[in-house]
C-alpha cells in the first residue's frame, strides 16, 4: 500500500486535533506517515499521539532551522521525502501555514493542489464546500502526487492502531535569504481558550454586541462552554475584538461541532467561514436575519438577554 504524508500541526509542543483529522483521511487513502517538522527531540515526544490515529511511520525531520524559521524548512523536509517516498499523496491542514506550505510543495513537485476540501474519498476525490456553502464541488487531482489540505474540523478523527515506526529526515540548510526567521514568539490574547480553527466549539459576536466592552458576554458564554471566540468582520472593522479572531471569507473558516452566532446578521462572506459547522445556532433580535437560513436552532431575540441566560444554565448543569 502506497505511503500517504501528513504533515503534523503541533501547538505548544502538543499534536493538533486537525493532524488526527487528516490521519484519518489518509488511511482511506493507503498507509498514514506523519511527517514532524520541529525541534530536535519533537517526535519522540509525540509518536504515541501519532500511532494512536494509525501512523504507521514517523519521520523526524527536526533540527534548530526547521524551529526556528517560517514555512519553508517544512516544505523543504515534505518535498524531500515525497522525493524517496512516492507518497499516494500529501495531506496537509487548511490552516493558513499549511494553505502556503501546500501552495509551495505544489509548484516544487510540479503537482496538483486541492485546497480547503472537506472530505476526500478513497480515489483521491475532494469536496469542496465554495461560494459560502452555495455549490459543493468534487475534483481530483490529475497531474503528480496529489497535495490536499483539508479544513480543520471537517472530518471527525477516529482513533486507529498505528506502529508509527521512526524514520528520520536531514532537513535541507535554510537558505536565508529566501526564507523567513522566526525572531520571538508571545502567547496569543485569549490564550487559555482553544485555537479558533481547532476549537470544538466556537461562541461569534457581530456588529449587534455593539462594543469591545459588551464582548465579555460573548467570552463568557464561551468560557462556559471551553469554546474559542470568534467575530464578524464588521465586529472586527469596529475594533470590538482583534483581527485575528475573524470567521469568514477574509478572515478563519472554522468548522466546529457547534457555532454559536450572537448578533450576526449572516453575510454571505461570514457563513463562507463557519457553514460547514455541524450545529449552528443563532441569536437575533431580527427574525428576517439570513443567519436563520443556515442555522440549525435559532432564537429571535436580544442576545443581552439571551446569552447570560445561557452561560448561567450551561453553567449550573456543569456544577
Ligand atoms: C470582500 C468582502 C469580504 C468579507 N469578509 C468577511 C468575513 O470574512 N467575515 C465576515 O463576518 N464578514 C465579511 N465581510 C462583511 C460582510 O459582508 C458583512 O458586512 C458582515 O459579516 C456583517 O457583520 P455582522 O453580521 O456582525 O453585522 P450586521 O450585518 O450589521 O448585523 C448585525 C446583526 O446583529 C443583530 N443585532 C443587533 N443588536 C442585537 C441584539 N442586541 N441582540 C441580537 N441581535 C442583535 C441585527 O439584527 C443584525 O442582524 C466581507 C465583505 C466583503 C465585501
Amino acid at each position: 500500500m502506497s505511503e500517504v504524508l501528513v504533515l503534523v500541526e503541533l501547538l505548544d509542543g502538543e499534536v493538533k486535533k486537525v493532524t488526527f483529522e487528516l490521519l484519518t483521511a489518509a488511511r482511506r487513502l493507503g498507509e498514514p506517515s506523519a511527517v514532524v517538522v520541529a525541534a530536535p527531540g519533537t517526535a519522540a515526544k509525540v509518536r504515541d499521539a501519532l500511532a494512536g490515529y494509525g501512523a504507521a511511520k514517523v519521520y523526524a525531520a527536526e533540527s534548530d532551522d526547521a524551529a526556528g524559521y517560517l514555512v519553508t524548512p517544512k516544505v523543504d523536509a515534505l518535498a524531500a521525502v515525497a522525493g524517496s517516498a512516492s507518497p499516494a499523496a500529501v495531506l496537509i491542514a487548511g490552516s493558513a501555514e499549511g494553505k502556503e506550505v501546500a501552495g509551495r510543495l505544489a509548484v516544487r513537485l510540479g503537482a496538483g493542489l486541492l485546497v480547503d476540501v472537506i472530505d476526500v474519498d478513497a480515489e483521491g476525490t475532494g469536496t469542496q464546500s465554495i461560494f459560502g456553502g452555495a455549490y459543493t464541488v468534487h475534483s481530483k487531482v490529475s497531474q503528480g502526487i496529489p497535495v490536499i489540505t483539508l479544513r480543520p474540523g471537517a472530518l471527525d478523527a477516529e482513533a486507529a492502531d498505528g506502529a508509527a515506526d521512526s524514520a528520520s529526515v536531514e532537513v535541507p540548510a535554510v537558505q536565508e535569504a529566501k526564507a523567513t526567521k522566526v525572531l520571538g514568539r508571545e502567547p496569543i490574547e485569549g490564550g487559555d481558550r482553544p485555537e479558533l480553527t481547532d476549537a470544538n466549539v466556537v461562541v461569534s459576536g457581530g456588529r449587534g454586541v455593539g462594543s469591545s466592552e459588551s464582548f465579555s458576554v460573548v467570552e463568557a458564554l464561551a468560557d462556559s462552554l471551553g469554546a474559542a471566540v470568534g467575530a464578524s468582520r464588521a465586529a472586527v472593522d469596529s475594533g470590538y475584538y482583534p483581527h485575528q479572531f475573524q470567521v469568514g471569507q477574509t478572515g478563519k473558516t472554522v468548522s466546529p461541532q457547534l457555532y454559536i452566532a450572537l448578533g450576526i446578521s449572516g453575510a454571505i462572506q461570514h457563513r463562507a467561514g463557519m457553514q460547514t459547522s455541524k450545529t449552528i445556532i443563532a441569536v437575533n433580535k431580527d427574525p428576517e436575519a439570513p443567519i436563520f437560513e443556515v442555522s440549525d436552532f435559532g432564537i429571535v431575540g436580544d442576545l443581552f438577554k439571551v446569552a447570560p441566560q445561557l452561560t448561567e444554565e450551561v453553567s449550573k448543569r456543569k456544577g
